[in-house]
């Protein structure tokens, strides 16, 4: 069996690239596809070039997760190729009713990082930054087509490039994320779970209650537990470069999530109390997204340990040490 191949896709959103990675056999698949951009279609089309191949010959597109960056240019692909789009359960809504979906995902973010922000012009900013990134992600994310879209289970196995993968649900990043292992060559398709910079949990809705709030850094933590436990000799992520020493990264990262933790903790301690206060410190850049998701997850955790508590003061979230 033949590794994974990695083309490099340019992207708007996220990271300044995403990996697509191709199969050439026994059927041309590609696993996520980038945003629907003619950047990403030109990258796409000459990297398939190499092996004397085009887009219209794509068989199959596996998502790992439906964020913009992975699975933007689906459909522009599928309706060029014929190409039937894989996805797991948890995807199918994303992948189909997309614009649905974001109008509950704005909500939330509305909800949990607009409703703290500061009032006046700095809140009117972010405000404005969240509502246009919202706004413009549909150019570049296509919904697909009921008809065109196989779902996979969140346990169980993949045949790709002619060998079995096993699936595995790592939550965390997202709520609808899966990689994939292939357990002879200890590789694994590791989507946004396993990157070289720390994968960020995004502000999204609960799988079970779109009313509530994923508690996404606490979710993270166990899928970085799994992935502990796994064998891996080499991974393949969804940016950046291939890596190997799984678990020195993952203790890495583990620890800077601690050290961040405990720095919000502190900060509580000295009297900031409200979301963007601590945010002011913790990163110079407010208007971050990831950051603010980062945050939003220290705060949990500590709020799971019974270290603070969260409540409601003048009309604001407010954070105190219990
Ligand atoms: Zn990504």
């Amino acid at each position: 069996m033949t590794e994974p191949i990695r083309i490099e896709l340019p992207t708007i959103y996220g990271m300044k690239s995403v990996n697509a990675y191709l199969f050439l056999t026994p059927e041309l698949t590609l696993i996520d596809c980038g945003e629907k951009t003619d950047a990403a279609w030109e990258a796409l089309q000459t990297a398939l070039g190499v092996y004397d191949l085009a887009i219209k010959d794509i068989q199959r597109i596996i998502i790992t997760h439906a964020h913009v960056d992975h699975i933007g240019m689906a459909g522009k692909i599928s309706a060029e190729s014929g190409a039937k789009v894989w996805v797991n359960e948890y995807c199918y809504d994303w992948a189909v009713n997309t614009e649905e979906m974001w109008q509950h995902r704005t909500a939330m973010m509305e909800k949990h990082v607009l409703g703290d922000m500061p009032p006046g012009e700095e809140g009117a900013t972010a405000a404005k930054m969240l509502r246009s990134f919202f706004g413009t992600i549909s150019n570049v994310w296509d919904p697909l087509p009921a008809e065109k879209v196989i779902t996979f289970p969140l346990e169980g196995t993949l045949e790709m490039g002619g060998t079995t993968w096993q699936i595995i649900y790592a939550p965390g990043h997202t709520n609808m994320q899966t990689c994939f292992y292939q357990v002879d060559k200890k590789w694994l398709i590791g989507a946004d779970m396993l990157l070289s910079i720390t994968p960020t949990p995004v502000i999204e809705f609960s799988l079970t209650d779109r009313n509530k709030r994923e508690n996404g850094l606490a979710v993270m933590l166990e899928s970085y537990q799994k992935m502990l436990d796994l064998d891996i000799d080499k991974v393949f992520p969804g940016h950046y470069e291939p890596f190997g020493n799984h678990r020195k990264l993952i203790h890495n990262q583990l620890r800077r999530i601690q050290l961040r933790k405990e720095a919000t903790y502190q900060l509580i301690e000295e009297g900031k109390t409200r979301f963007y206060e601590l945010f002011d410190v913790l990163y110079a850049n407010r208007l971050n997204m990831p950051g603010m998701s980062m945050l939003r997850g220290y705060l949990d955790l500590l709020i799971d340990e019974n270290r603070i508590e969260e409540s409601m003061e003048d009309g604001y979230t407010v954070y105190r040490i219990v």
